[in-house]
């Protein structure tokens, strides 16, 4: 059943980076008002939002105050305690809701899923201790990448194990408990598709795109990805997929790789907005923040139509400094974040170049 909310509904947002900030903005241009709830001061989202709860994610009075005090919850990041996400799902609907992100707060069972409906991934095994380190190593042989099971993220908690590598450094330099070890996928590009699926089920995809990376951070994504029509047809088909399978409510990220052989398999999902998405602002007739708004909502799927080609690329760190230079640029669409402090690797904002669309 679909529950519709009017504009001026208050949409809570579990965390307050720049992800909840592009929420809150779409929201605010369809008439409805957000209320964060995030731990950290000083955060992106509460700049452009009505209401801020300060409050780590295990404090039950702050929850359920939240949780009253909005009509609907989403989240813009998926790492929030599914306790959290209970806690305020007994008083007011959490899209998406805990199932989903218990199975993509830990890649075990992240990668079992994907494997369980049919879907290729990197080979892979369990590792919780040396043993099964050498065990996973028999099996998946080198050069692999060691990554935590939960909590990673831009390469964070992750390893490479190469030849001359010694297993057990590589095990300690993770620090995990319960981690995996993945092959390493020799691929001619990555790519990702956005997924939305509704209330009641009604999914949409955009175009997939092409991600590039610099020190494991997403430098630049490229819209739409330059495979072939094949290679994007397989890639939209995969998350739309999940999607269904998942039970998705809301948006998600899912991460690809396109192999040499242009075979495609999935190297993880996120079930948010997603940093790949950033140029559906300025390249679709709906962007992805604004289809989370409407999913949450219960308002119809907005198009995904792509109407311009799009070359997106992060302002990290100091790149942000070259903002003038950038709104000088006829077609350039800067966004910047908020942030008071720039540090090297933070993502301080994006740029989105637009071409028209050259195959229509
Ligand atoms: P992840 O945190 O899993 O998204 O990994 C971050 C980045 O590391 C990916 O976008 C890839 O560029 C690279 N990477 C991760 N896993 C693999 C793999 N199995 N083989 C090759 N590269 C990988």
């Amino acid at each position: 059943m679909i529950r519709r909310l009017p504009p001026n509904s208050t949409i809570g947002i579990f965390g307050g980076g720049q992800l909840g900030r592009m929420t809150a903005m779409a929201a605010a241009r369809l008439g409805y008002k957000c209320h964060i709830y995030a731990p950290e001061s000083d955060i992106p989202a509460s700049q452009v939002s009505s209401a801020t709860t300060r409050a780590p994610y295990d404090d039950a009075t702050a929850l359920e105050k939240f949780a009253h005090s909005v009509d609907v919850v989403t989240l813009e990041f998926e790492n929030i305690p599914v306790e959290a996400v209970r806690r305020v799902a007994a008083i007011t609907p959490v899209h998406p809701g805990d199932g989903v992100l218990e199975i993509c707060q830990d890649r075990s069972r992240e990668k079992s899923f994907l494997n369980g409906i049919g879907i290729g991934t990197a080979p892979w095994a369990e590792v919780t201790d040396l043993s099964s380190l050498q065990a996973a190593e028999a099996k998946i042989g080198r050069p692999a990448v060691l990554k935590s099971a939960r909590f990673g993220y831009d390469g964070k908690g992750q390893a490479g194990l190469r030849e001359g590598d010694e297993a057990a450094d590589v095990l300690a330099s993770v620090g995990a408990d319960s981690s995996i070890l993945e092959g390493f996928v020799d691929f001619a590009c990555e790519v990702s598709v956005m997924v939305a699926r509704g209330q009641d089920g009604e999914i949409a995809t955009w175009p997939a795109v092409e991600n590039r990376h610099v020190n494991h951070i997403l430098d630049t994504t490229i819209a739409p990805a330059e495979v072939s029509a094949e290679v994007a047809a397989k890639a939209e088909e995969i998350a739309h997929h999940i999607a269904a399978e998942v039970g998705l409510v809301g948006v998600m990220g899912v991460e690809m790789f396109v192999t040499r052989d242009e075979d495609v398999l999935v190297n993880e999902m996120a079930p948010r907005p997603h940093n790949s998405g950033h140029w559906t602002i300025d390249g679709c007739l709906t962007s992805q923040f604004e289809q989370l708004v409407r999913i949450v909502c219960g308002l119809p799927l907005g198009s995904t139509e792509r109407h311009s080609n799009a070359v997106m690329k992060n302002l990290i760190g100091d790149e942000a400094d070259a903002w003038p230079e950038i709104l000088a640029e006829p077609g350039a669409y800067l966004h910047l974040y908020g942030k008071a402090e720039t540090r090297p690797g933070r993502k301080m904002g994006h740029v989105t170049r637009l071409k028209p669309r050259t195959d229509k």
